[in-house]
């Protein structure tokens, strides 16, 4: 399989889906992260922190642009390489986007063409007036993007169209486990991301200039994926929104689902300490 994820900013890939991806990876899979931002703004603790000091680090302080832009992306170079993403492109908009635009579309459409994945992964949209977030603008420059992939024609494009075959939301803020309790808005997928969440949590890690590492990187683990784990029936899980129905031959049933013991599952996922068994590294 070949997966492509389409995020606003760098560490979104991780926090939103390094677990799965780490699992693909596992599995032989290959695996493209396309990010749209240079992210500079987006949780700037690095240089927001310094600057309330009394006396900044002159040379923090006196960080430019691409300063900035470039530690990020080392951040997410090592980040990539702990989770196992063969291929990161990014594409370096700037981050201050409200709005989708007909050339980020183009780049991200040129993106699936060149790469063609079977399965994207982007944010769960948001109420799309909530023009502030720009992880909603990412999904719905993903979607337009897909969408103008697929109609590429190498008679008018130079390149054919792009069959991507499922598409996958993640960050939805929604718990329900099953279709009735929130009236059908859920995720109605969990992937079991426990064999390789200390990896995340590495991962996570990396990303110092935004203090994604050490305790905030043990709390997302803990408390959104262990929410979703717990809904899930796992220790931690990320959570996922199918995008296009599904087509089966028989009634799917999964390995998890015929082996859940409603009885005992709440002390086997129960079981991990993220704190104790991934300490903070100093
Ligand atoms: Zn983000």
């Amino acid at each position: 399989m070949k997966i492509m994820t389409i995020y606003a900013h760098p560490a979104d890939t991780i926090t939103n889906c390094g677990g799965m991806l780490a699992r693909h990876a596992d599995n032989g899979d290959e695996i493209v992260a396309v990010i749209l931002t240079h992210g500079g703004r987006i949780h700037p603790n690095k240089y927001a922190e310094e600057m309330r000091k009394e006396n900044p680090d002159p040379a923090i302080a006196a960080a430019g642009l691409q300063d900035v832009v470039d530690n990020k992306k080392e951040e997410l170079r090592r980040a990539a390489e702990i989770i196992g993403i063969g291929t990161v492109v990014t594409l370096d908009n700037d981050d201050r986007m409200a709005v989708v635009s007909e050339e980020m579309v183009d780049q991200v459409a040129e993106q699936i063409a060149l790469h063609r994945p079977d399965v994207l992964i982007c944010d769960y949209p948001l109420n799309p007036v909530v023009s502030g977030s720009s992880h909603t603008t990412a999904t719905m420059t993903a979607i337009a993007a897909l969408d103008r992939a697929a109609q590429f024609l190498t008679v008018l494009d130079g390149q054919a169209e792009v069959n991507v075959r499922q598409v996958f939301f993640t960050g939805m803020q929604s718990i329900a486990r099953d279709a009735l309790s929130s009236y059908g808005e859920r995720n109605d997928m969990f992937i079991d991301i426990t064999p390789v969440v200390g990896r995340k949590i590495a991962a996570m890690d990396c990303f110092v200039s935004q203090g994604y590492d050490g305790l905030f990187a043990r709390k997302l683990i803990e408390s959104y994926n262990g929410e979703f784990g717990r809904a899930a029936g796992v220790d931690v899980a990320e959570a996922y929104v199918r995008f296009r129905s599904e087509t089966h031959s028989l009634l799917p049933l999964t390995p998890q689902a015929q082996e859940f013991d409603a009885l005992t599952s709440h002390i086997t996922y129960s079981r991990m300490n993220v704190r104790a068994e991934f300490p903070i590294v100093t």
